[in-house]
Order: C-alpha cells, then structure tokens, then sequence
C-alpha cells in the first residue's frame, strides 16, 4: 500500500499533524520509535488544558484520539533510511526490514540531547532536578537554590532568566568567556559567580542538594537548568538532502513557512525543525505543517 503521508515521529509534533491529515481523509501512517524527550520528566508544564499530566499519558492520550479514525495506521518502530522512489514519493525502511511507500514525508522525530562531558550525576537527575526550561519546570522550584551550567556559546545571561524563580548560582565549570559588562549585569541581579569546574552532582536518588566542585567545596543547589547541544534523533533529514540551519542549541531541519524541507515533498516540525524547544509549540508546529501537506496535495508543491 502507499499511503498518502508518512510521518516518522508519534509524538507532540507527529501525532498533531497527522490529526488534521486523518481530519482531511488521507491514508496515514505514523511510525514511532516510543522515545518522546520529556519521557525523563513525571510531569509535563505549560500546556493548554494539560498543566502537570505526565507527558507520557499526554502522549497516549493524543494517540488513542488519532486511532480513532479508520484511515490511520500506527506501527511503533524505527524508520532507518528514507529516499525518493523515483514516481514522486517516498520509500522507507524500519528497522524489522519492512518497507513503507508515501507520497509525502512529515520529520517528527524530535532531538536528542547532549550532556556535558565529565560530570558525574547529570544524566540520571535529568528531568527531575537537572532541567533545561524555566517555564516548564522553574514554578516547582520557587524560591529554592537554583544553578545554571552554561557553556559556550550561550551568553551567561541565561541566568538572569532563571533568578525570577529563585537565588541563582551561575557556573562557569572553567570556561570563563564572560565579559566585564556581563559579569556586572549579573551581579546586580543577585546571580552569583562561581568560576571552578563542577566534579559532580551530589544528592539522594534524583534529588539534587549541592554541586561539588573539583576544589572539594559543594556549593547547596536544588535545581541546575542548563542548555544541553541538541542532535536531530534520526538521520534520515540528512540522507535525504534536507538543508540544516543552525539553532541556539544544535542544527534545525530548515523549513518554509509552510513547514516543508528544502526537499520538495518533505516536511518537518517539532523540535527537529524549530530553534525553541516547547511541547505547546511542537504541536502547533505539527498543525502548520500537516495542514500545509494536505494543502500541497490538493494544489501541488
Ligand atoms: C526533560 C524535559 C522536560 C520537558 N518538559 C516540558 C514541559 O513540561 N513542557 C513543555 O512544553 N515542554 C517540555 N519539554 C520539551 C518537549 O519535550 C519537546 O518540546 C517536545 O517533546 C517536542 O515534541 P516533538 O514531537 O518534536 O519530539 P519528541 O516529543 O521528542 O518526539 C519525537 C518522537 O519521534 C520518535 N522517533 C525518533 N526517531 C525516530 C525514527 N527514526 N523513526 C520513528 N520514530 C522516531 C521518538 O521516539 C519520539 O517518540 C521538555 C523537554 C525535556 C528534555
């Protein structure tokens, strides 16, 4: 069978658009490989109507609405390589070695992130007390001891965001780029300074109580947001020839306004293809670009 829309990614992103591509009567099928990025997190912020449902269940939930409808097919799987067939769409091959067939490919396979090397305790608090988003995750922190970790090149002013939820420690982990201004703008604001390079993470479980430096001192902290390097999650935007931008974090599948790829017939949205990193916006962004699809089917692009 060759559906009319193949879209890798069964998440925020993914789901969102091939809701409206169902809505519209295509045949669809998504393909998921079962790993959304807040799955960390037991507890998703911000969203419309889903303030603190955990993002899992947001996820399940979207997805039993999407079955609903006949022309829908869901496989949970890794798609591992996408090329042009040569008649106007798309083969792709999942990692059971089955082949799909698609007229039009929507990306929604998200971002993978990368943490700083040589520190211990980062990875297994992610999502619970090592954070990357304020607005997701800052309100359950107010007030507490609050680090950031930045490292190049992200300004040092990150900080400055983060003392709105509370008394703010800005580490520069040995890798001081900051300039005179910046430090004073940051020290009016509070944030404090600390310029030794961070050895470990050091509390209970996922809970974090203060951050030990390679000198021995452990300076109390509850939260660390940091910005982690962000990667596409699957290579296939790349094999396909998709032009890449650069993000503040990492590379973004560069897209139209209509959402599709520099590869005519290719679409992208959520994380993998926007520089800001939001479960509301990933939806929104899968909205656009599987309107945008079946707008491209009706009147060709
Ligand atoms: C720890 C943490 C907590 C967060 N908390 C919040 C929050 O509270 N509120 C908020 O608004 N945002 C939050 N975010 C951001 C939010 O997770 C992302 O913006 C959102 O998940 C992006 O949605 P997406 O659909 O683009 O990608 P994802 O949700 O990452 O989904 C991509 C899907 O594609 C699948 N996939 C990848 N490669 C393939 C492939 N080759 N074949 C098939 N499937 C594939 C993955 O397994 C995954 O299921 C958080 C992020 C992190 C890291």
């Amino acid at each position: 069978m060759r559906y009319d829309a193949l879209v890798v990614g069964g998440s925020f992103a993914g789901l969102s658009a091939a809701m409206q591509l169902a809505r519209a009567r295509k045949n669809v099928c998504v393909v998921d490989a079962g790993a959304p990025r807040n799955r960390f997190a037991a507890a998703a912020h911000g969203f419309f109507g889903q303030d603190g449902v955990p993002p899992l269940k947001m996820i399940a939930d979207a997805r039993a609405k999407l079955l609903a409808y006949p022309n829908v097919t869901f496989i949970e799987g890794r798609i591992v390589s996408a090329q042009a067939d040569g008649a106007g769409g798309f083969v792709a091959s999942l990692d059971s070695d089955r082949q799909l067939s698609a007229g039009k490919l929507m990306l929604a396979f998200g971002v993978q992130d990368g943490f700083p090397d040589g520190i211990a305790g980062v990875r297994e608090r992610w999502g619970t007390s090592v954070l990357h988003c304020p607005y997701c995750h800052g309100y359950e922190f107010s007030g507490r001891r609050l680090g950031v970790l930045i490292e190049a090149p992200h300004p040092p002013d990150h900080a400055m965001l983060i003392a709105e939820w509370g008394p703010t420690t800005l580490f520069l982990n040995a890798n001081n780029t900051m300039d005179d201004e910046a430090r004073a703008r940051l020290q009016a604001r509070g944030v404090t300074i600390e310029p030794g390079r961070i050895a470990a993470l050091e509390g209970a479980g996922q809970d974090l109580a203060g951050i030990r430096l390679e000198d021995g001192r452990i300076v109390a902290v509850e939260a660390l947001f940091m910005v982690p390097r962000t990667r596409p999650s699957s290579p296939i935007a790349e094999q396909l020839g998709c032009a890449f931008d650069d993000g503040p974090a990492g590379p973004v599948i560069r897209t139209d306004a209509m959402k599709m790829t520099t590869v005519p017939g290719v679409y992208a949205a959520g994380d993998a293809a926007m520089p800001m990193h939001n479960a509301t916006l990933a939806s929104a962004d899968g909205v656009m670009a599987g309107t945008a699809m079946h707008r491209a089917m009706v009147f060709g692009a």
